[in-house]
């Protein structure tokens, strides 16, 4: 008889290696307390950004070019338009543009282009962007938003579809036996019990699993919408890395809904339960200032939506793929730092190979490395 497996949490990590699982045949129960990509989730929201660009780092090409063949394949098998193609431009002020030049071979052997603009031209294709202060500009053609949260309930409904058992219940505890999991305690006190467990809990693992709360930190992530949707709508995806380590991004044409615009800092915590996630003053008059730097006409623009995410990080920025400290039996999928929406599907797949053939999980993601310590604190830093 085939393995029974439960995986904890319908956000892009839980949801995809869910539905990887039932295909490759295990008997799988799918949790979810909210909703697949619901919006106080990491998923939640309209778009995710999928890029090859990954500095020197072998295993995030690997995986996002396995997740890009992914996202493309499913998009067109179950004719519906999770993945948009439109380029994005990437401009470094003020830092080295060490980041894109370490990616260039690793993209090239896949397949992937990224290719350095010449800033006089480039100003004349965008006269609406300010490029004085930029010092370095690249073109990436196969960079693709993605939907967001409605991918979550898409992936959870085919999961559905193939045979998973889709629960909507909160766990509330694990119950451990030795150096196992006997099974997971609902909040009405019900038991469910499988051979394997798979921890995919965002922002709420360590509500689960507090022996990882050394290891992961909770950012506020504000996302804004400018009223700004005819006289930007021809610009691709752009992203901006500034001296200090940080990176701004934004869609200009996201649905006809504004230009979306939001940063890549992790200065500010967040409780994902207890904390207002309305807009922080402070923080709009920042990023507006970054904006409007770079696009001065949206000077007076109006804020249409925003939406306040979270990123669930490691102490390094690297993702957390392992065994739970105290369990033979359960695997915990953590770490995600902001930037693993796009590798959901590689993520899926990796887990599946990792419990059908005891395939290896790259080094990087094991938590062993966290005895080392390591004081990199975010994926640009190379
Ligand atoms: C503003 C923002 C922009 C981002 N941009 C990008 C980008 O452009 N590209 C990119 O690749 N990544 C991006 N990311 C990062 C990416 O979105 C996240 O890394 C990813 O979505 C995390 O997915 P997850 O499945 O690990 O967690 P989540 O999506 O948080 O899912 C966890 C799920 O577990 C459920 N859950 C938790 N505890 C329990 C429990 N006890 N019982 C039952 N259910 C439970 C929750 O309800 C939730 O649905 C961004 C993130 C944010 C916030």
């Amino acid at each position: 008889m085939s393995k029974s497996v439960i995986v904890v949490g319908a956000g892009a990590w839980g949801g995809w290696t869910a539905f990887h699982l039932q295909k490759a045949g295990f008997q799988v129960t799918l949790v979810e307390k909210e909703g697949p990509g619901n919006v106080l989730s990491g998923s939640g929201g309209k778009t995710r950004i999928i890029r090859m660009a990954y500095g020197g780092s072998q295993v995030y090409t690997d995986l996002t070019a396995q997740s890009f063949n992914l996202w493309e394949a499913y998009s067109k098998e179950w004719n519906d338009p999770l993945y948009h193609e439109k380029g994005a431009l990437w401009m470094f002020r003020g830092v080295k543009p060490t980041y894109a030049e370490l990616s260039i071979p690793l993209m090239k052997e896949k397949g992937f282009n990224l290719d350095a603009l010449d800033l006089k031209n480039l100003s004349v294709r965008y006269p609406e962007i300010n490029l004085k202060d930029i010092t370095s500009a690249y073109w990436e053609p196969k960079v693709a938003y993605l939907e967001a949260s409605r991918a979550c309930g898409v992936i959870a409904d085919k999961f559905k579809e193939a045979g998973g058992q889709y629960l909507k219940a909160e766990v509330e505890g694990i119950n451990y036996q030795e150096d196992n999991i006997s099974g997971l305690t609902f909040k009405d006190g019900t038991v469910i019990q499988a051979d394997e467990y798979v921890f995919a809990c965002g922002p709420w693992l360590t509500k689960l699993v507090p022996e990882m709360k050394g290891l992961i930190h909770i950012s506020r992530q504000e996302v804004y919408y400018f009223d700004a949707l005819d006289q930007y709508s021809d610009l691709p995806i752009w992203l901006e890395f500034r001296e200090g380590d940080q990176m701004y991004y934004g869609i200009p044409d996201h649905f006809g809904q504004g230009f979306k615009f939001a940063y890549d800092e992790r200065r500010w915590s967040l409780d994902p339960d207890q904390d207002d996630r309305g807009i922080r003053d402070g923080i709009l008059a920042k990023m507006r200032g970054i904006l409007v730097n770079r696009f001065p006409s949206l000077k007076d623009s109006a804020v249409l939506k925003h939406h306040t995410c979270v990123y669930e990080n490691s102490l390094d920025g690297d993702f957390i793929i392992d065994k739970l400290p105290k369990a033979q039996n359960g695997l915990v999928l953590a770490g995600s730092s902001g930037h693993g929406y796009k590798m959901g599907p590689a993520i899926g797949k990796l887990v599946t190979d990792h419990l059908t053939n005891q395939k290896a999980i790259p080094s990087e993601f094991l938590l062993q490395r966290f005895e080392k310590s390591s004081a990199r604190k975010s994926q640009y830093e190379v």
